[in-house]
């Protein structure tokens, strides 16, 4: 089965682009939604040992606190990534074993930074200008634009992401998505078959 990763950063448009292709009937793991139901689950206790009963309250994980707990201390991030990102990866497989549509994606904030990439055969980076990226999020989210360039910046740009990704699509106007998603739903179902 051949894997596709789609990456982007922060109000990028990934997730929007993901429901185009899942919406041609492909299927799309979502590895954030994966880690936060690998962590609430067979993940809880290793958290648990590592960072304390506290990142639990009345039994859901507190993000907050644990964002808060390994933001700027980078052995704890290490830590919690060796444990949550092994975790998705092999979560991941199984699902894409149990698939059985032409190609599967796999939708990662953190294709590159957490290695998925190496878990995928194609890598596709969901573009668009900076200050469109702080607008659409601050609209979704209602955040702050302030947090929203902090977080950006904690990011890979979108240079070293086109720099890395096999495929790049910039997402600027919503009337261009559903024809880009085709082509590249085209492409993609013509490499899995050569694959
Ligand atoms: P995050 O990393 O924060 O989860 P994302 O890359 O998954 O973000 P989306 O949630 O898909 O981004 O898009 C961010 C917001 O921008 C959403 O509200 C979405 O509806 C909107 N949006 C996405 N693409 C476009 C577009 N081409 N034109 C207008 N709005 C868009």
């Amino acid at each position: 089965m051949m894997k596709v990763g789609i990456t982007g950063g922060i109000g990028s448009g990934k997730s929007t682009v993901c429901a185009l292709f899942a919406a041609r009937g492909i299927a799309v793991y979502d590895s954030d939604a994966a880690a936060k139901r690998l962590m609430q689950g067979p993940l809880r206790p290793g958290i648990e040992a590592r960072f304390g009963p506290e990142c639990f309250r009345g039994g859901v994980l507190d993000r907050k606190y644990l964002a808060a707990r390994v933001f700027a201390d980078r052995e704890a991030l290490e830590a919690l990534n060796a444990l949550v990102h092994p975790a998705v990866r092999e979560d991941f497989e199984a699902w894409a074993a149990a698939e059985d549509g032409p190609y599967v994606i796999l939708e990662s904030a953190i294709l590159f930074e957490s290695g998925f990439d190496a878990a995928v055969d194609r890598t596709l980076a969901v573009l668009a200008p900076a200050s469109v990226r702080v607008e659409r999020t601050c609209r979704r989210d209602g955040a702050d634009p302030g947090q929203v360039r902090l977080r950006m910046a904690a990011q890979l740009g979108d240079d070293e992401l086109a720099a890395r990704a096999d495929v790049t699509m910039v997402n600027l106007f919503e009337e261009d998505l559903a024809p880009a998603v085709e082509r590249l739903d085209r492409k993609f179902r013509c490499d899995a078959k050569n694959y």
